[in-house]
């Protein structure tokens, strides 16, 4: 297929899934496959993480491209329109009407015998569209396929779509995820995308949604500098999180076209001792070459009365603590965001990166379904013709995290991270609990090396846990590399969300 293999990257559009949504509307296809060539690697992660969702926008959205949804017209111009021109028994259109609070429902107008007869749809509380008393159906053209061969308590069956006009834009469409993805996809050169915010209040908010899914630098007239001016930087009240080297505050960046709210890590300068400094500074140089939806990005460095790093801001927070405390999140919930965390460690790996201090406390929420990698104080970049880092001595370590290859050889690969991932897979599908919990350090290594692993937390699925136990195969060159995790995640999250 020509389209398809327009795409430059390994995702496949499944054209017959599309074309059962859309049927002839060949032109809303080929309209998503210019935005998947278009937008390149930042929809490609977008379509990768959110792909289940995505279908499910798409079926459930698609009657707005049919050209028997008329949107919000009244009764009155609904029988107009159907007694215009021909009048086939069977003429048919959909309406929405008036909304009654938040329910939405839809009036199916079907020409009978000169007549217009106005059946109502319902939606009930779990998205289901059905006539009073008739068949459920999940979108509305599963609904209109089925009473076109079958009229199932209707005076008959459905036969000939009367068309709205083709001037007409719907109106009270719901903002599916074609207006959506076409909002978000075709900024003219140089000019910010800008989403629909009536939309992202009517459906869940997916990552691309968000201020941090792209760069604040995507947009070529930010123009992108490491240093941020105090004077452009606001601090508010209220601590984010602290850590060894001072707090995190919530502020707000006044960038040359928007504000950005962001969160800034202040060096504490007691005896402004140079070593923290650049540790600091170490990791916004290591954050500055980093660009991925799954990883916060750092903003810019501000030297003012303290040392202060500019990021991204992840509202919720730490990933096991929002799980300790939010115990109702379901396991494909988790799945979600663990894959996400793969996404980021795949673009890690690919960049030659480790991370070294992989973790549930380093992984931030943006929502409860954006989850993006942090504190890269740890990190190193290897060199082209390397593929590990040799750390000069033991220090203060993660060791509950560390492969054992770092203990004993003090190696660091993006396979030693694939380690500490398998602790955060626990840690995530245990809903926040401490790994190896009782267990000292030296205790843990033991275990390790005796062959003992830690047993799958409570519920968890049995194909998270035999991954978990694959990221933990004791020689690095055994064990699975990031490329292969991901697909795993992606896969298995794709499955459960059928
Ligand atoms: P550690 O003490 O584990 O080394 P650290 O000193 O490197 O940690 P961070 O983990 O970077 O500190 O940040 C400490 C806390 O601040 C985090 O746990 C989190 O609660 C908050 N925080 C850090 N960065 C952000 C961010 N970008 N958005 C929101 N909150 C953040």
């Amino acid at each position: 297929n020509p389209l398809q293999s327009s795409c430059s990257f390994g995702y496949t559009v499944k054209m017959e899934y599309l074309q059962s949504i859309y049927g002839s509307s060949l032109l809303a296809i080929s309209d998503l496959l210019c935005i998947v060539v278009w937008q390149g690697s930042a929809l490609e992660q977008a379509i990768i993480s959110q792909r289940p969702k995505l279908e499910k926008l798409i079926a459930t959205t698609a009657h707005e491209k049919m050209p028997w949804f008329h949107g919000k017209i009244d009764r009155e111009d609904s029988e107009q329109r159907l007694l215009r021109s021909s009048r086939v028994n069977g003429k048919f259109l959909i309406r929405q009407r008036e909304n009654n609070g938040r329910n939405v429902s839809f009036a199916l107008c079907l020409l009978h015998n000169n007549q217009v007869m106005h059946y109502r749809i319902d939606k009930d509380r779990a998205g289901k569209l059905s006539i009073p008393d008739g068949k459920k159906f999940d979108t509305l053209w599963q609904l209109v396929e089925h009473y076109s061969y079958k009229p199932d308590g209707l005076l008959r069956v459905l036969t000939e779509t009367c068309p709205r006009p083709s001037h007409d834009s719907v109106q009270g469409a719901t903002g599916g995820i074609l207006s959506r993805i076409k909002s978000y996809s075709f900024p003219k050169p140089g000019q910010k995308k800008v989403l629909n915010t009536h939309t992202i209040v009517l459906t869940e908010a997916m990552p691309m949604d968000t201020q941090v899914y792209e760069s604040p630098y995507a947009d070529p007239e930010e123009l992108r500098s490491t240093t941020v001016k105090r004077s452009d930087l606001t601090l508010e009240d209220g601590e984010l999180g602290s850590g060894n080297f001072g707090t995190v505050l919530r502020g707000v960046y006044q960038m040359k076209k928007t504000q950005k709210i962001v969160a800034v890590k202040i060096l504490k300068n007691d005896d402004n001792n140079t070593a923290v400094k650049d540790e600091m500074l170490r990791e916004a140089s290591v954050m500055q070459q980093l660009d991925n939806p799954y990883i916060v990005r750092m903003i810019g460095i501000c030297e003012a009365e303290n040392l202060m790093l500019v990021m991204e801001l992840a509202e919720l927070g730490p990933l096991h603590k929002f799980l300790q405390k939010n115990k109702h999140i379901s396991m494909k919930n988790i799945t979600e965001l663990v894959h996400q965390v793969s996404m980021g460690m795949k673009y890690l790996e690919e960049h030659n990166f480790v991370h070294r201090d992989l973790a549930a406390r380093n992984v931030l929420l943006v929502t409860q379904h954006y989850a993006k990698i942090s504190d890269f104080g740890l990190s190193k970049a290897l060199a082209e013709e390397e593929n590990y880092y040799k750390a000069k001595g033991h220090g203060k370590w993660p060791l509950k995290w560390y492969a054992p290859e770092c203990m004993n050889y003090l190696k660091f690969s993006s396979k030693s991270d694939v380690w500490s991932f398998g602790v955060l897979m626990w840690e995530a599908f245990s809903y926040g609990q401490k790994p190896y919990k009782g267990l000292k350090g030296n205790e843990v290594i033991q275990m390790i090396e005796s062959g003992e692993r830690m047993s799958a937390p409570a519920d968890c699925p049995a194909e998270m846990y035999n991954l978990m136990r694959k990221c933990w195969t004791y020689k690095p060159d055994e064990r699975p590399g990031f490329s292969v995790v991901e697909p795993r995640l992606r896969h298995y999250y794709y499955d459960i969300s059928q």
